[in-house]
């Protein structure tokens, strides 16, 4: 009996990406049998998370890193490491972080709603700057005085959003807070594709960077990856590993050696972030697959898709469908006159049996966004069917 049948679920039709609250991108089976292989024995998870920062940091370039369980937790553990570093006492106090430096530089162009994650350590974030050019007033942006201005005997990191429009900036801000010994945390967590960006931001001066393991990686849903410096690395382990353990009885991997000489802190902030064996072979399966894969004939392949679905769409009253790229994976920009249409679309989407989900970031300005990477080929004309049932009862 499936687990639909068995508990009663309706299933959707994912068109909107590989957003976590639709599950992130389906596992292919290859990663969900190496998770059920996972689930049947015993491991040493110190152990186990140690192969995979040799793993991980291979395909990154980085010194070190970590399986989390998301890149949202992935944030928690990089500010908790960038608070605490290798000192018991810190790593026990947090999220209290009063009696040291806990204020986390953060540009007001890039905190978002996952800014949160970075703060549930004990950070304080400190708004930098001005947004002149998202509000269209003018044409600056963050400026290395507005840096050094807000650095104080507090200050314990700096935060940056990876998108395709801040990137450019990060190797000139890394330098400038390298200069000045200030850990830089980069929140990447959905910047794949390009597959070249597991590399770019680690070669770019980042000291920590968050990938969500369960979006285009295509790992188990509850995983993220933490890669970068490998003392910062190895202070965010301690602090999420279950440490009810001997000391004196206990070989810690190198990763866990410069914070674990004979004695262990207690159970850290991040206990309860805790990735099981199941999430870390998982996600390696999955960044081995998603790092050799043939990226250009999956974009190709992606792209015939969604103009066979666009094909599908021809001839709806006032309705223009075309591809976009944007510099990530291709989406089928679908635009509706008047733009209101948009909204009442999504809704009847929604409403449908299986319901359908689409991209609504440009709702408000009459677009749906058909973005393949969780899509199921099989759904493509289904899809196709419901967008122009929408539109044309819109
Ligand atoms: C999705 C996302 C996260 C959180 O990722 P999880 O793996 O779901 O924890 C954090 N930051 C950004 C920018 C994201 O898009």
């Amino acid at each position: 009996m499936s687990v639909l049948a068995r508990f009663g679920l309706t299933r959707r039709i994912n068109a909107a990406g590989t957003l976590t609250r639709l599950g992130g991108r389906p596992m292919a089976p290859e990663v969900a049998s190496a998770m059920a292989e996972a689930a049947g024995l015993s491991l040493d998870i110190a152990s186990l998370q140690q192969v995979a920062s040799d793993r991980i940091a291979a395909t990154l370039g980085s010194e070190a890193a970590m399986v989390t369980t998301g890149a949202a937790a992935a944030l928690t553990l990089a500010a908790a490491a960038c608070l605490a570093g290798d000192d018991f006492a810190r790593m026990a106090a947090l999220p209290f972080a009063d009696a040291f430096p806990n204020e986390i530089l953060l540009p007001r162009t890039h905190r978002t709603m996952y800014s949160h994650a970075l703060a549930a350590a004990g950070a304080r974030l400190v708004d930098l700057g001005h947004n002149d050019r998202g509000t269209g007033a003018g044409v600056r942006g963050l400026e290395p005085w507005e840096i050094d201005a807000a650095i104080t005997p507090r200050t314990a990191a700096f935060a940056f959003t990876a998108t395709p429009e801040t990137i450019a900036s990060l190797p000139a801000i890394a330098a400038h807070c390298r200069a000045r010994g200030l850990p830089v945390i980069v929140d990447a967590a959905a910047q794949l594709p390009p597959r070249e960006n597991l590399r770019r931001l680690v070669a770019m001066g980042a000291d920590l960077v968050c990938f969500s393991g369960g979006k285009a990686i295509g790992g188990p849903q509850a995983s993220g990856i933490l890669a970068g410096r490998a003392d910062l690395v190895g202070s965010a382990l301690a602090q999420q590993l279950d440490m009810d353990i001997r000391a004196e009885a206990w070989t810690p991997p190198p990763l866990l050696r410069p914070i674990i000489k004979g004695a262990a802190p207690p159970h850290g902030i991040g206990r309860g972030f805790k990735a099981g064996k199941e999430e870390i072979i998982g996600l390696l399966v999955a960044l081995e697959r998603f790092a050799s894969a043939d990226e250009a004939a999956e974009t190709a392949a992606l792209e015939a898709r969604l103009r066979a679905i666009a094909a599908r769409l021809d001839g709806l009253n006032s309705v223009r469908a075309t591809l976009s790229h944007s510099g990530r994976a291709p989406v089928l920009v679908v635009a509706l006159e008047p733009p209101t249409r948009a909204a009442s679309a999504v809704a009847a989407l929604l409403s449908q049996d299986p319901p359908v989900h689409v991209g609504e970031r440009r709702v408000a300005e009459g677009v749906l966004l058909v973005d393949p990477q969780s899509l199921q080929p099989e759904d493509d004309t289904t899809l196709a069917a419901a967008i122009r049932a929408a539109c044309a009862s819109g």
